[in-house]
C-alpha cells in the first residue's frame, strides 16, 4: 500500500476518477490543475486512521482542504 499510483489505479477501480465529496471530475495528470486528485482519509490519520483502502478516497483539493479538522460524517452531511 506505499505505493501511490497502485493505491490510486484501485481508488478509481473502486469509486471512477469523481471526488467523493463534491463529485467534480479529478485531474491525475496536472499536479498544478485546480481539481488535482487527492487522497483523503476519511478517518484522519492524525486521529489515527488507518492508511488501507477502506479509510481513503479521491477527492478534490477543495474538499480535501475544508475536510480537514471534520469527521468524515459531519463532512459528508454538510455537503449536502
Ligand atoms: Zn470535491
Amino acid at each position: 500500500m506505499r505505493d501511490r499510483k497502485t493505491l490510486i489505479r484501485k481508488l478509481i477501480k473502486r469509486d471512477g476518477t469523481r471526488c467523493h465529496y463534491c463529485g467534480i471530475e479529478l485531474a491525475f495528470d496536472d499536479p498544478n490543475a485546480e481539481n488535482y486528485r487527492t487522497i483523503d482519509h476519511k478517518f484522519p490519520k492524525d486521529r489515527g486512521g488507518r492508511e488501507n483502502l477502506g479509510n481513503l478516497v479521491l477527492a478534490c483539493h477543495d474538499c480535501n482542504i475544508a475536510k480537514k479538522n471534520k469527521s468524515y460524517k459531519d463532512f459528508k452531511d454538510s455537503q449536502s
